[in-house]
């Protein structure tokens, strides 16, 4: 992934100071003059919410849900650090991985037990991941880590025979997700959070000034959200009219807001349109053809959207934190330009970033194995050409040559010893399972990938874009091969 700075500052003009862990990353050259509408998401992206308060709640509802039905669940505990975004599913056989670029699984776990390497290997050396097959579940969202940390608990009970009615892994993850919507679980939450918003959501005052600016540099901003109306407003008036001058509301921000939005459908659908004519109640009347203005409005989908700005393409950049719904769909179905909020990203760079010593040392340390393992091959080479006489010969007897392999083979075993406490505090840093979302070993991981394939640029969250300003140009890196 590119690591360019944002920093576009004039010499002689006024440093704004952009912390590193907040930068904007492009990879792909974005000019934010050149964007006319702005549209963002609203869960995860505009607010952000405590992930483990609100996990932890959405766990306990399962739980109560599946011990009602009878499942020995009582005695489970949600596990804030046991997953992280990007890994994925393996419903077949009730497995928790992590993949490189390539769907290469780097990690496995089998229930909650991590796998050793070997069997790790057996298992995925001819199977890589495929996130076009079923089986294959991407935890591409924050909302999805409480149910894949269950998930995991239960193939262990299942494993020790406490699941008798259900009929291998792929099922239980079925009736587990089933299970979840039925019950609206979601929904049941919501009206938690907005009892006590305080709570669960963790305010960023410099969000509704970074939008300001975009609106007042000229941009068209809309919020296109799949909450329903009710929520969406009073998780926004809680969340940006403290930081707005009075009487300016979070609603004289936008000039669309679309509730019920449906994505990732939105997108590629054409789906129907409803005007909310009474914010208060909530009361819909339906809006046929087209988007007859600015306002509130309940369903439609990206066509109206772009019929009614008389933009397209990538003249409108749209802002969220779902990889496939919001950032895949919209850059695949309209080729909107798109930017993934990654609100991971910050501690990602900062474990990075205090892991920097035991990186140089690392390759400090690889660099001499290379030294050594060429070595070792040239006397081997040498030693063959000795003992069976031929081709150009050093003049040194096999037994000189042994020895020396022997000399730099243990060596190279004392080099070993100490790469790999050094490998594995770089592969626990973040997560001590899993490593950071976004590397897989010596690779970028499949979140990455996913990430690089379809945003333009991403962030840790919306409030960066104050420091980037709207009159950004962000450029992303040159594209490198090995052999740059
Ligand atoms: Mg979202």
């Amino acid at each position: 992934m590119p690591d360019q700075p944002d920093q576009s500052d004039q010499p002689g003009s006024p440093r704004i100071e952009v912390p590193g862990p907040r930068r904007v990353f492009a990879n792909r050259t974005l000019n934010l003059r050149a964007i006319q509408a702005i549209g963002y998401d609203m869960d995860y992206t505009l607010v952000h919410y405590r992930v483990d308060t609100w996990e932890e709640r959405a766990y306990a509802r399962l739980q109560a849900l599946l011990a009602g039905d009878g499942w020995p669940v009582g005695g489970l505990e949600f596990d804030a650090g046991s997953v992280i975004r990007g890994l994925i599913v393996d419903a077949e056989l009730g497995n928790i991985v992590k993949a490189n670029r390539f769907g290469y699984v780097v990690r496995a776990a089998h229930g909650t037990r991590m796998m050793e390497f070997d069997e790790q290997r057996s298992v995925y050396l001819h199977t890589p991941v495929d996130l076009a097959d079923p089986r294959f579940i991407f935890v591409n969202t924050l909302f999805s880590l409480s149910e894949t940390c269950l998930y995991s608990q239960l193939v262990d009970l299942y494993d020790d025979g406490r699941l008798p009615l259900i009929n291998g892994y792929e099922d239980l993850f079925r009736r587990v997700r089933r299970r979840f919507d039925e019950a609206h679980v979601e929904g049941t939450l919501k009206a938690e959070i907005v009892a006590e918003p305080g709570r669960f959501i963790e305010l960023d005052p410099e969000a509704p000034l970074a939008l300001l600016d975009q609106k007042r540099a000229g941009k068209r901003l809309m919020l296109i959200s799949n909450a329903e109306w009710t929520y969406a407003r009073e998780i926004m008036r809680f969340a940006f009219d403290p930081f707005l001058e009075p009487p300016a509301t979070w609603t004289d921000l936008f000039e669309l807001v679309i509730v019920g939005a449906r994505k990732p459908d939105f997108f590629s659908r054409q789906l129907p349109l409803f005007r909310i004519v009474d914010p208060e109640l909530g009361l819909l009347a339906p809006a046929p053809g087209a988007l007859p203005g600015p306002g509130a409005y309940l369903g439609g989908d990206a066509t109206l959207v772009e019929g009614y700005l008389g933009l397209s393409g990538s003249q409108i950049l749209y802002v969220g934190d779902h990889v496939f719904a919001d950032v895949r769909m919209s850059k695949a179905s309209l080729r909107w330009r798109t930017a993934l909020i990654l609100r991971e990203l910050e501690a990602e760079l900062e474990a990075i970033d205090a892991l920097a010593p035991t990186e140089d040392e690392l390759a400090r340390l690889m660099a001499a194995k290379e030294g050594l393992e060429r070595r070792q091959r040239s006397a081997r080479l040498e030693l063959q050409r000795e003992r069976q006489a031929y081709g150009e010969r050093s003049g040194s007897t096999p037994a000189q040559i042994e020895a020396e392999l022997e000399e730099l083979r243990a060596r190279s075993e004392s080099l070993d010893a100490r790469i790999g406490p050094l490998a594995r505090a770089s592969a626990e840093a973040f997560n001590e399972r899993w490593g950071t979302p976004l590397r897989a070993g010596y690779d970028i991981s499949h979140l990455a990938r996913q990430i690089e394939r379809s945003a333009d640029i991403y962030t840790s969250r919306v409030s960066n874009l104050l420091y980037a300003t709207p009159f950004a140009y962000l450029r992303a890196k040159r594209g490198s091969m090995p052999h740059d």
